[in-house]
């Protein structure tokens, strides 16, 4: 059976290279073999959660080359949570606590005063049902529990290898607050069954919530997927990332000029047994993923790294990849432009400077005027291909008895303006003869 996959994440802010990172291993694991890869948008924290934010992912997703095969918001399938919920409730598995904040707070400083661990004691179960009468009667509207079984909960962890969790060391967890909402525990649950997930590939956070969400598969008779907890991105000094600071997120990469393959590998492949590497194809990264050889160690990734990783991956890049966005940048040139700056760009927009290079104006410092003369006086005639510039130079030193730095850099900033460059035997030709003479005859 092919896998299904998800990517749920809750539309609070602007998603980041770590988001990136789950969504991709999501992907790769599921497209590789045919599998379905769905949107899925966490949103049942409507204070939080914004349309804005869930454009901004579909939009990143699309970018990066994840078109997911079926989207959907949480907030849509209210009615689905509604009868689950109610079959919860019938098998007593969800009970009704009436508790406030505080009352739990004062609880928990007393469980901690007397060494106990700070786990919900079930106090609600013992309430009648007149006591629960007269809570409501003052005004109290309950929140609703999950009755965990309190055993040892197993599964096979795709990254991690066998895990387990005892349930007796957790609180009972709220799954529907008083205002009647649902938290993502459940509803999640819920929707991997209905929409027949298979696999649940997620960051190492959520341990803790798959031994609960096994007790609710369970309890609601869903099959349990395969769990896959995977270490999450940190920067050099451990940082996480976050989505409230909007640091490295995917849309700031994108506006950077960054290319999708360069994020994706660096997202991919950090943390991993594999050489972090600009992989040029989303096909070719899945290839690479084995859930099983992530490190447990936190990924730990400098985001000076996307930068060396984009000049690879353009040095690497075909022209017939990138033609179009070439031409929409208004460099011409063709392929023969490209092949001559494209190991000499960390961003494709630099293609634009190095082609008003060719094209000029450009502005020089060169002094020696008379250097430049005596060079014109032997540039060889049309028309010029790649063996011009040896040919050229070679002339040049017969002429003036220059060698060396001394022969090239001068006529480097005569044509170019600047002192480093794309190599000039390959920009000559695109300057051609005339803007070559017009660039050595300029008055100072
Ligand atoms: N909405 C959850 C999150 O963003 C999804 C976790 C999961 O994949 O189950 O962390």
């Amino acid at each position: 059976m092919p896998p299904v996959v998800r990517f749920a994440p809750s539309p609070t802010g602007y998603i980041h290279i770590g988001n990136i990172r789950t969504a991709l291993l999501n992907w790769c694991v599921g497209k590789r073999v045919g599998g379905q890869f769905i949107l899925r948008y966490d949103d049942t924290d409507t204070a939080r959660s914004r349309q804005e934010y869930a454009d901004a992912i579909r939009q990143d997703l699309i970018w990066l080359g994840m078109v997911p095969d079926l989207e959907l918001r949480q907030s849509d399938r209210l009615s689905l949570y509604d009868t689950t919920t109610a079959r919860l409730r019938a098998a007593g598995r969800l009970y009704p606590c009436y508790e406030t904040e505080e009352e739990l707070d004062r609880r928990r400083a007393l469980q901690k005063a007397r060494g106990l661990p700070p786990v919900y004691d079930r106090a609600a179960l013992k309430l009648t049902d007149m006591q629960k009468a007269a809570l409501e009667a003052e005004g109290r509207r309950p929140h609703w529990r999950f009755l965990l079984n309190h055993r040892r909960v197993e599964w096979e962890d795709g990254v991690r290898g066998p895990a387990h969790i005892d349930t007796s060391s957790l609180s009972d967890p709220v799954l529907v607050r008083a205002d009647g909402s649902y938290l993502y525990t459940l509803t999640s649950v819920i929707d991997d069954i209905d929409l027949g997930v298979t696999h649940i590939i997620r960051g190492e956070d959520h341990v803790t919530n798959t031994a609960v969400q096994i007790e609710i598969f369970e309890a609601l008779g869903g099959r349990v997927p395969v769990f896959a907890h995977h270490n999450l991105l940190t920067t050099l000094s451990g940082e996480g990332l976050s989505k409230r600071t909007g640091a490295l997120s995917i849309r700031s990469l994108r506006e950077d000029g960054f290319e999708p393959m360069a994020v994706s590998s660096l997202a991919l492949l950090t943390g991993t047994s594999e050489a972090v590497r600009p992989v040029a194809s989303l096909e070719e990264l899945a290839k690479l993923v084995d859930l099983s050889r992530i490190s447990r160690a936190p990924a730990r990734f400098d985001p000076a790294e996307i930068q060396v990783l984009n000049a690879r991956l353009l040095h690497e890049t075909p022209y017939a990849e990138v033609a179009d966005r070439l031409v929409a940048l208004g460099v011409g040139g063709g392929e023969t432009f490209w092949q001559v700056v494209r190991s000499n760009i960390v961003k494709l927009a630099e293609t634009k400077n190095w082609w008003d290079v060719v094209t000029g104006p450009v502005a020089s410092d060169v002094e020696d005027t008379a250097f430049l003369s005596r060079a014109a006086a032997v540039l060889p005639p049309g028309p010029w291909d790649e063996t011009t510039w040896s040919i050229w130079t070679d002339a040049v030193k017969a002429e003036t008895g220059a060698k060396g730095k001394a022969l090239f850099m001068p006529l480097r900033q005569a044509l170019t303006g600047l002192d480093h460059g794309p190599e000039l035997k390959g920009l000559l030709p695109l300057i051609g003869r005339e803007r070559v003479l017009e660039r050595l005859k300029r008055e100072f």
